[in-house]
């Protein structure tokens, strides 16, 4: 999991607008980041779908993460989500390349 955190460090928390130009996180311990709560669970999904598409992953995403994600609500909405608050929602799309590029790397 070591090298996923890596990669996710080097190219989401950069360009997080939660970080530092330098990309240390500035979340405080009461606020949480879906991306690192759940990255074993990301690349697990990721290594699951095993698609070229990225909306088959954001599918998948949804259906498994956000499902269980504690800031859900009882009618399936999320907060965070509506306030473009969410760091997985937000950059979905580079984590998954992220990803599949991490593996492309180990093969
Ligand atoms: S909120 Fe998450 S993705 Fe953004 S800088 Fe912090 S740990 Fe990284
Ligand atoms: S979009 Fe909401 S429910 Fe889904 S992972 Fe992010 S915070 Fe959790």
């Amino acid at each position: 999991m070591q090298k996923y955190l890596k990669a996710i460090r080097e190219n989401i928390c950069k360009i997080c607008v939660d970080s530092t130009a330098d990309g240390e996180c500035t979340l405080s311990k009461n606020e949480f980041c879906a991306v690192e709560m759940y990255l074993p669970q990301i690349v697990e999904v990721v290594h699951k779908t095993n698609s070229e598409y990225v909306d088959e992953h954001y599918k998948a995403l949804k259906e498994t993460i956000c499902a269980e994600c504690k800031t859900k609500d009882t009618d399936g909405d999320c907060f965070l989500q509506d306030d473009a608050n969410c760091s997985l929602d937000r950059y979905f799309p580079i984590i998954v390349e992220t990803i599949q590029k991490v593996d492309s790397e180990s093969l």
